[in-house]
């Protein structure tokens, strides 16, 4: 347990470096730069036959970008799913480290390319495959659930993955089975899977989330007396306190549905904010609002935006597709991915 909590201590000095890394991306880029960028992107992606998949909180140009060029904007399991259902050889992930594997483990024939491979993920960082083979290994009676925000290494080590818009259904099912889980690694999405499925024998890894953690209960009631009516919309991610405030809890493609389903005309929305472009064409006569982060005793590393997913630019996209240097490739070892392969595919067949 000192190993893994001495990872996550780490996790502070990744987020400022993360956060160097994304502010120098675009800066001082004007208007006239950025178009310039962005015919050069739509230019390249047709010339090299490759197609841009895009996660929710990458920046509202790479998400117009993938629209526009017949790409996606979707959760983690869709951008997988999507590159195997497009002809392109080559896709282009914007989003984290953890998304580009994911398209090559379903993907193996395809070039996976990524603006910057360097884009982690804290739950990602805070569960490295060496400790939790061991943890694993300390637990042979546990059947292993990874969360897809995981390396390549560690779903290799896994029974089943899963997304947060599955997770309590997999679990669910587990526990009726009669199954004892070792979750990892994000301990309140497992807290919330464990009090909704109602599963008694479950171990958490120690992981969070350093966007999803620091939401205060404090700043969504103080938002919540000034606007009565809006609704709140929560990631699983969220510690419980958080979670407890939600009148949706769910994931990203969730909260989206539940900005056009829902009769409110306002919400409070605790995930992150680069959401909100989607949010806004589901829903364009609504009111979206961040939940807050900062106030009184903030502590939020990050706070609100994603310094990964922030690492994601016009520069660095224009610039793979132009080079196609080797260090923004994804490559996975086929051992590997073939054993990692196993329990992504029991998931998309539940
Ligand atoms: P989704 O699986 O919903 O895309 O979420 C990924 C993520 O990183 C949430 O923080
Ligand atoms: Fe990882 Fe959190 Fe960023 Fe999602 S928002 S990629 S869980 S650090």
């Amino acid at each position: 347990m000192m190993e893994i909590n001495r990872e996550i201590d780490n996790i502070k000095i990744k987020v400022k470096h993360a956060k160097k890394l994304a502010e120098e991306q675009d800066a001082g880029l004007d208007k006239a730069a950025r178009k310039h960028l962005i015919i050069k992107i739509k230019h390249l992606l047709k010339k090299k036959k490759a197609v841009l998949v895009a996660h929710y909180y990458t920046a509202p140009e790479l998400q117009q970008l993938a629209d526009e060029t017949g790409g996606t904007v979707a959760d983690s399991l869709e951008m997988a799913k999507f590159g195997n259902k497009h002809p392109a050889s080559t896709l282009v992930v914007a989003g984290v480290r953890f998304m580009g594997e994911t398209a090559k483990i379903l993907n193996p024939e395809k070039k996976v390319l990524m603006p910057d491979t360097r884009a982690d993920c804290s739950l990602d960082i805070s569960c490295p495959a060496s400790l939790f083979e061991k943890y694993c290994d300390s637990h042979p009676d546990h059947t292993v659930v990874v969360y897809a925000n995981t390396s390549a290494a560690v779903k290799a080590r896994a029974d089943w993955v899963v997304t947060s818009g599955i997770a309590l259904k997999i679990a669910k099912h587990l526990t009726d089975i009669g199954e004892k889980i070792l979750w990892a690694p994000d301990k309140y999405l497992g807290n919330y899977v464990k009090r909704m499925s109602g599963a008694k024998n479950m171990l958490l890894w120690p992981g969070t989330c350093v966007v999803h953690e620091s939401f205060k209960a404090k700043g969504i009631k103080d938002l919540k007396l000034q606007y009565p009516e809006a609704a709140v919309l929560v990631h699983p991610e969220s510690p419980e306190d958080i979670i407890a405030m939600a009148d949706i809890v769910g994931s990203t493609t969730a909260i989206i549905d539940a900005a056009k389903k829902l009769d409110a005309k306002s919400f409070i929305v605790a995930t992150e904010p680069g959401i909100f472009y989607k949010m806004k064409q589901a829903a364009p006569d609504k009111i979206f609002m961040e939940a807050p982060t900062g106030g009184d005793f903030a502590t939020c590393e990050s706070c609100l935006r994603c310094p990964w997913m922030a690492m994601n630019g016009l520069k660095n996209l224009a610039q793979v597709l132009e080079d196609e240097n080797p260090d923004n490739e994804i490559h996975i070892d086929e051992t590997i991915r073939q054993k990692a392969l196993i329990p992504l595919n029991r998931m998309l067949d539940f």
